[in-house]
């Protein structure tokens, strides 16, 4: 008999069919002899139409508000999954995050866990009832409703798993697991069977959206079993695990891609010490996320300076290099939208040379272009042309020969 927190996303729990289906999965595992402890996400699309619905109403949208607005989505899903369950004579009882005893801190609209005091969780299983809690939300210490982010779910979920010593956790997607790239883009790739917390947590950097990075690095931290698997099919999916010394690393494991950056270019910058230092303190201060940073060899005595940072914080960025270009004495600000990041992920390449090579070799002879690059032991990443991400992901993922490896 095992202890399972299973997590919902969005297209899991998307219609009245769709919970239905949850809730006979649930009696599948209980027959089976497992416990279960439920953590759902809000139905579909309903978290972005709730934020559209804010963005019509309010400008300024103020933290508090939106995380009361975002987090009824939740509370509708946990309702209907619990009625689904006691029309299957399943005991259970819904409950908000705070309800389930999720802490936070106070960064509304992006809250930290502080604490699980998952005691009411624990009895309702001690009681077999079949607790279904609203994921991504919580109380502060300030006693407000308080949202963990977007896919703050998946962090719901290892969180509750940790809190109650489960045997694992398991997310269940749209997808059957995690792949060796986008099946949505490429339909041959692979699905794999493990993949380490370090592999994961690099897909995730370079824009694999399942599971979320923070849910990932908390299991990690905590060592929580994670199993990515489908809601369609139910079919085993993917554990993401502690590394098994027997395992022997890939070269390549994935190729991944992510368009959701934007390029931020600032010319003509005096090239003396200390510009790049204020440049980038200045974005820290103003919380923006800068990823790939490149400074270009000066010429005259200035140079530029290019980085990426998330689409919706390029304007604050705009407007941060603005204002540092005119102190610093630096000629322009541009910006790209149209650009992706493509990433090739494995750790056999600590021990293996050869791998950038290859990766820009494959690039260069579909004469896709190098804007940027930036690596790290396991990773190697490349700027190109929003364009060309698609075939880019493509051609490197039949040049590793991803489709025929198993692991
Ligand atoms: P959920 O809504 O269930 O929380 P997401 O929609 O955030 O899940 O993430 C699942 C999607 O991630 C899949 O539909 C798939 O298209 C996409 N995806 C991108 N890269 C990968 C990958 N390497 N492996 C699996 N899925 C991937
Ligand atoms: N519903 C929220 C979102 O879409 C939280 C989650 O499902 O993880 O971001
Ligand atoms: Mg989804």
């Amino acid at each position: 008999m095992a202890l399972l927190v299973q997590k919902f996303g969005g297209t899991s729990v998307g219609d009245p069919e769709r919970i239905r289906e949850v809730a006979d999965h649930v009696a599948r595992c209980r027959k089976r002899g497992d416990q279960v402890v439920l953590v759902v996400s809000a139905m579909g699309k309903e978290t972005d139409e709730l934020l559209r619905l804010a963005g019509e109403v309010s400008g300024i949208r103020p933290g508090r508000e939106m995380d009361m607005l975002i987090t009824a989505g939740e509370r509708k899903s946990i309702a209907l999954v619990a009625m689904a369950l006691a029309d299957r004579g399943i005991e259970s009882e819904s409950y908000t995050g705070s309800q389930a005893g999720f802490v936070t801190n106070t960064s509304h609209t992006n809250a930290k866990i502080l604490d699980v005091k998952a005691d009411r969780i624990r009895a309702a299983v001690a009681a077999d009832r079949v607790p279904v809690v609203a994921g991504a939300q919580g109380v502060s210490t300030d006693h407000d409703v308080t949202f963990l982010g977007r896919g703050g779910s998946d962090t719901t979920a290892v969180a509750l798993a940790f809190a109650l010593q489960a045997d694992a956790c398991e997310l269940y997607t749209d997808v059957s697991g995690v792949f060796t790239t986008d099946p949505r883009v490429v339909p041959t790739a692979r699905r794999m069977h493990r993949i380490t917390f370090d592999e994961m947590l690099e897909m995730t950097a370079a824009g694999c959206p399942k599971p979320a990075m923070r849910s990932v690095e908390y299991a990690h931290r905590h060592k929580v079993p994670l199993h990515v698997r489908s809601a369609f099919t139910w079919e085993p999916g993917t554990w993401v695990t502690e590394e098994d010394p027997a395992m022997e690393d890939a070269l390549i494991r994935a190729v991944q891609a992510d368009q959701s950056e934007a390029k931020v270019t600032v010319t003509g910058v005096p090239d003396r010490p200390g510009v790049a230092a204020t440049l980038f303190r200045t974005l820290a201060d103003a919380d923006i996320n800068v990823d790939m940073i490149v400074q270009n060899v000066s010429e005259g005595g200035v140079t530029d300076i290019s980085f990426t940072v998330p689409h919706d914080q390029l304007d604050e960025a705009l407007d941060v290099c603005e204002s540092k270009a005119a102190e610093v004495g630096a000629a322009k600000v541009l910006a790209d939208k149209a650009i992706a990041k493509v990433s090739v992920i494995g750790a056999g390449m600590k021990s293996n040379p050869g791998v950038a090579a290859t990766m820009f070799q494959v690039l260069a002879d579909n004469s896709i272009n190098i804007e940027m690059i930036s690596t790290s032991a396991i990773r190697i990443s490349c700027v190109i042309a929003e364009d060309d991400s698609d075939r880019a992901v493509q051609v490197l993922h039949d040049a590793y020969e991803l489709e025929s490896t198993t692991f």
